[in-house]
């Protein structure tokens, strides 16, 4: 194949994985490094489970800020903000806010969509090629307005009605029983039927499975670090050995930022931690569709037959421990909304770090290093962009001139 390059991806997170997955496709040999026993292991390990390719709209919005101040104060709060001595924080939190109006968010809403769409067309793809045993369905997305202005706003900004419907509370409730007893509760909701729901790790599992049988990729297992080269060039080593490649993609979630900075590549990436609870089997009563309740910013998706519940924003906290507080504020808003759902000691709790950058929009990108692309940032929409980050990326491998990586 012409144009044919070693690629060293690093990152064996979804997006480092679907990157891998889209380059051998290509004919490319593709080498993953993942420093973690097993891949998916960190912020692509228990989310929430929705592809909502429908529903990519930042967070950076106009009003947020608003919204945001009101949250704080409230208790089982969906966002908590610590603010810390940290420079990358407050530079995040500064660049966030600029963004958060509406003329912005509409561009990015835009390009997000588009990534999204694209994504979805290529997994159906993947899917009809052999890739399957994570758990994927196409339910629809169901998304629950408590607050009328609230529902009346999102309501009005569906640029799509053909594909996303605005219903009252009883149609909520024939659509998706399990939570019908929020009838009286909720001013409406946006029903997106093609929305979909999956296991991200187990997707992972089947994208490492579906490679290993490829002849031009190797997945290694071990710490990668980069430093400056000759020519506009960075090298990789692994371990701290130097590692030969053409290019190197730099897809570490929230990680990328720490690797980034001995390049002088100053990555805008902030982790929001979030949590999520996992039931032990509850054969026939999961909820078939997958619903975010929006006003508690928690998304409920069936996989298989476990409830996977995920939320929490939670700024400035910049590490995956359980915090049995929040923990504890989590189940509360589960079990004021879907009573019953979770049962004492049977849920498995896990937090993670969504790699956000302040307008929510990732970087895929190529960098001032000739060899050196990202493909970092998807945020609190990594599983729904992975698919689509990886199409981009590969446009972008193509178009990269290989007299200038040689
Ligand atoms: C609570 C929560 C709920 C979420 N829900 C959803 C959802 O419902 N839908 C959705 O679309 N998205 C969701 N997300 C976001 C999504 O999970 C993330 O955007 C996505 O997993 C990020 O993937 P990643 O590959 O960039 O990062 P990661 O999964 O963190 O992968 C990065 C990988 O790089 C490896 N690595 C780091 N440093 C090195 C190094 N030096 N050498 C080698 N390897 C290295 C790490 O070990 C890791 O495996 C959620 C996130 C959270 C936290």
């Amino acid at each position: 194949m012409a144009g044919k390059r070693t690629i060293t991806i690093i990152g064996g997170g979804v997006i480092g994985l679907t990157a891998a997955y889209a380059l051998v496709r290509e004919g490319h040999d593709v080498t993953l490094i993942e420093r973690r026993e097993d891949v998916g292991q960190e912020a692509s390990f228990a989310n929430g489970g929705q592809l909502s390719y429908r529903y990519v709209s930042p967070l950076a919005d106009a009003g947020i800020a608003r919204d945001a101040l009101g949250w704080l104060f409230r208790p089982n709060s969906p966002i908590s903000l610590r603010l810390k001595a940290d420079p990358s924080q407050w530079r995040w939190l500064l660049a966030f806010l600029l963004a958060c109006n509406r003329q912005t968010n509409r561009r990015n809403a835009g390009v997000l969509l588009d990534l999204a769409l694209s994504g979805q067309a290529e997994l159906q793809t993947y899917r009809e090629e052999g890739l399957r045993d994570f758990l994927w369905r196409r339910p629809g997305k169901l998304v629950l307005y408590r607050n009328a202005t609230t529902f009346h706003k999102a309501a009005k900004s569906v640029s799509d009605p053909q594909r996303q419907h605005a219903i009252s509370p009883s149609e909520c409730a024939e659509i998706e029983p399990a939570f019908a007893g929020l009838r009286d509760k909720i001013a409406g909701g946006i029903f997106s039927p093609e929305d979909e729901v999956a296991d991200c790790f187990l997707f992972c599992e089947a994208l490492r499975d579906a490679l290993a049988s490829a002849p031009n990729f190797r997945l290694i297992h071990g710490n990668a670090t980069l430093t400056a080269g000759l020519r506009n060039r960075c090298n990789v080593l692994l371990d701290g050995k130097p590692f030969e490649t053409d290019l190197v993609v730099l897809a570490a979630g929230i990680a990328s930022r720490k690797l980034a900075r001995p390049l002088g590549v100053d990555l805008p990436l902030y982790g929001l931690k979030g949590y999520s609870l996992t039931t032990g089997p509850r054969p026939g009563l999961v909820p078939l569709v997958s619903v975010t309740d929006y006003d508690n910013r928690v998304v409920y998706a069936g996989l298989g037959d476990r409830l996977r519940v995920a939320a929490m924003v939670d700024i400035g906290a910049q590490d995956t421990r359980l915090n049995p507080k929040r923990l504890g504020e989590l189940r509360a808003l589960v079990n004021e909304t879907l009573p019953g759902a979770l049962s004492e000691g049977d849920d498995t709790p896990w937090a993670g770090l969504r790699p956000a950058t302040p307008t929510g929009v990732p970087i895929i990108d190529r960098t001032r290093y000739d060899n050196l692309l990202l493909n970092v940032g998807q945020g609190a929409l990594g599983f729904t962009l992975s698919v689509g980050s990886a199409l981009r990326l590969k446009e972008i491998v193509a178009g990269c001139d290989s007299r200038a990586i040689s």
